[in-house]
């Protein structure tokens, strides 16, 4: 709890005890006041001085609010609305008091009361998700430790070099991304990935920042500035995901800004206008305090706090608890459509498959293998395709970076370069029609074959294979459960891979050979060719050579572990563990966040009009319209609270 939720309860315990004893001993100070023979002018002051007490305890800030909004001049807010309801209230029984009777404020007091409590609930509730959100802010370092002469020394991460070597010490954060140089140790990724195991890590792995060391101290030469490590990206994402408002969130800000000034002049209305015609037209007592302290319950009870307070609310706790379970969804808007979705398309390599090929065999190279593979890694120095990642890895030596130049890489046909001064070409069966060398099919049809051609001949083939993610056939089977109409696989890579993929899997639909452009054009065809009916397409890729569709699906969905930085900044949504079965908990996630939305919408619209109407026809008084307003406030806050509990389905 802070310090101002602590000051406001206590403000709100002291204040309901005075009131109890005013209300206990307003018998006593009566017949007190008529013992003592007060005229009834200071009998009512000091009735009007002994309630202000509590009630100013209790409004002192909410009055000073509804004073700034008017200096400000947007004064229709709910602290002026409760201001006027409550100080009307209060001069209606000062006016009682005047005139013999006895005047009630209690029930000016006790609608401040309520109102604060309901105030202190939901600051309590945003707090509980603000804290869940802050446990994925604590990932920030605040020091990075370097050797500097043999000395270590803390510095502002923001001051490390790429290629410096900083020490990461048992129970610190990993500042900035880079690979272990010394030491083992396991990482705990929980804040990350929200997966609870540890993970081990020893010399030549790669740590991303954010994790924390749990054991053993490591060297690490980074990789990246901290402005552009993993830590920094995630932060920006978050801190940035609630200026993003959906749909929900805007109708509700319009909502309010039409409303309460509709309800303040009919309100004024409604205190006026029977009053008035009760004069003119039944020639009756026109009741002006009935009408008055009606007009002042309709007031409080028009008060749109619970929705105001509780939709954004409930945005805020879906994507708290999406970051808890791993997903990182960059705003409220992308809730919705993900809310909506009915189309999964997949990118295969490195989305549904680990995207690290193992190398199979090596066919007909005049070369020795070796050699080959050294060759192809050369020529695959520069890039970060998860091939050639791989084929990189399978040449065991420290490639010599001077012996290549002009390296060209080609998305979706492969790489050239000039490696020991010749053309090499390494690459799918189009780009050796590209540069002319009679390649040779490949008999073995157990993987994704990589054709090389030296100076324009060719020079034979690596057959390297992939391995599907143990969670991608899941992942697929719960989409179908949680209602994915259609579920799509492209790929750059060959059909008879991509069939033996998507047939393990159990996806029907798949297009094979696609350049990048061209998965841009198919989904861009499926968006529009489904033209104005219902439903929204979801794109999942790891982001190498996928970016642009990426943005261009109605959500994107990137894999955040393995992607490239592109694809994180282009996704709207990032999965920290790259497992697809998050992408099934995030739709359900959605699914249930939208859901209690609108339950809060229709449940506090409706409790909201049928209490007004009451209040109009006097059959409600501010007590229980008060009580309504809050029981509703806290109620939809409860709901909007379910978003945040969420579990990870596991395979
Ligand atoms: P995917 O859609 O499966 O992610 P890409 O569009 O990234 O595939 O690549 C399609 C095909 O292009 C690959 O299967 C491979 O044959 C070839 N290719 C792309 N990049 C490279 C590379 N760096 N080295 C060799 N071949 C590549
Ligand atoms: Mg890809």
């Amino acid at each position: 709890m802070t310090k101002k939720q602590r000051s406001t309860l206590i403000r709100i315990i002291v204040s309901t005890l005075l009131l109890a004893a005013l209300w206990a001993a307003s018998g006593a100070l009566a017949s007190a006041m008529t013992a003592l023979g007060a005229p009834v002018p200071a009998a009512a002051l000091i009735r009007l001085a002994l309630y202000m007490i509590p009630y100013i305890i209790i409004g002192h800030d909410v009055i000073r609010k509804a004073f700034k909004g008017i200096k400000n001049r947007q004064p229709m807010d709910e602290s002026l609305l409760m201001c006027i309801a409550t100080m009307g209230a209060a001069i209606l029984a000062f006016y009682e008091d005047m005139t013999g009777s006895v005047g009630e404020y209690e029930e000016a007091i006790a609608v401040m009361l309520f109102y604060q409590t309901g105030e202190w609930f939901q600051s309590v509730a945003v707090g509980k998700s603000r804290r869940n959100i802050s446990e994925l802010m604590d990932i920030r370092p605040d020091h990075a430790t370097i050797m500097t002469d043999g000395k270590a020394e803390q510095v502002d991460p923001d001051e490390v070099a790429i290629g410096s070597e900083i020490i990461v010490n048992p129970g610190e954060k990993v500042p900035i991304d880079g690979i272990v140089t010394e030491g083992t140790s396991s990482l705990d990724t929980a804040a990350l990935t929200g997966e609870s195991l540890p993970r081990n890590i020893g010399i030549g792995d790669e740590v991303i920042s954010g994790c924390i060391n749990l054991t053993s101290p490591l060297t690490i030469r980074t990789t990246k500035e901290f402005g552009e490590s993993t830590v920094s990206k995630i932060l920006d994402l978050v801190e940035n995901a609630s200026s993003r408002k959906s749909r929900s969130e805007n109708f509700i800000t319009k909502f309010a800004r039409i409303y309460t000034p509709v309800v303040v002049y009919s309100a004024v209305a409604l205190a006026v206008l029977p009053p008035v015609a009760r004069m003119l037209f039944l020639s009756t007592d026109p009741a002006w305090g009935t009408f008055i302290y009606r007009a002042l319950s309709f007031l409080v009870i028009s008060c749109p706090c619970a929705l105001v307070v509780s939709i954004p609310l409930s945005f805020f706790a879906g994507i708290g608890g999406a970051s808890h379970a791993g997903i990182l969804v960059k705003g409220s808007n992308y809730l919705e459509t993900l809310s909506e979705a009915d189309t999964v398309v997949f990118d295969k390599t490195g989305t549904l498959t680990k995207g690290s090929f193992e190398v199979d065999a090596v066919h007909l190279s005049p070369l020795s293998e070796e050699e080959l593979i050294k060759t192809v890694a050369l020529a695959e120095s520069a890039s970060s395709h998860p091939i050639s990642v791989s084929l990189k890895k399978a040449c065991k030596k420290e490639p010599d970076l001077s012996r290549v130049s002009n390296i060209e890489e080609i998305a979706g046909h492969g790489i050239k370069a000039v490696v020991d001064g010749k053309n090499v070409a390494v690459g799918n069966t189009r780009l050796m029609v590209d540069v002319g060398a009679r390649y040779v099919e490949c008999p073995d049809d157990a993987g994704t074959v990589i054709h090389v051609a030296i100076d324009g001949d060719y020079a034979g083939h690596i057959v390297i294979s992939d391995v599907i993610k143990p969670d991608s056939a899941a992942a697929i089977q719960h989409l179908r459960s949680s209602g994915i109409k259609r579920i799509v696989m492209l790929t750059g890579d060959a059909s008879k891979i991509a069939d033996s993929v998507a047939k393990t899997l159990g996806i029907s639909e798949v297009h094979p050979e696609l350049l990048p452009q061209d998965k841009v054009q198919w989904v861009d065809d499926a968006i529009t060719g489904r033209g104005a009916e219902k439903g929204r397409l979801a794109f999942a890729g790891d982001g190498i050579n996928d970016a642009p569709v990426l943005s261009r699906a109605d959500i994107g969905i990137a894999m955040g572990a393995m992607g490239s930085d592109a694809a994180i900044e282009a996704a709207d949504v990032v999965l920290m563990d790259d497992n697809p079965l998050r992408i099934a908990d995030a739709i359900g996630i959605a699914k249930m966040t939208l859901r209690i939305v609108k339950e809060n919408i229709v449940f506090a619209i409706g409790i909201k009009l049928l209490c007004l109407l009451l209040s109009a026809l006097g059959i409600a008084g501010m007590w229980l319209a008060v009580f309504a307003d809050v029981g509703v406030m806290v109620l939809c806050v409860l709901n909007a609270m379910r978003a945040l509990i969420t579990t990870k389905s596991v395979a």
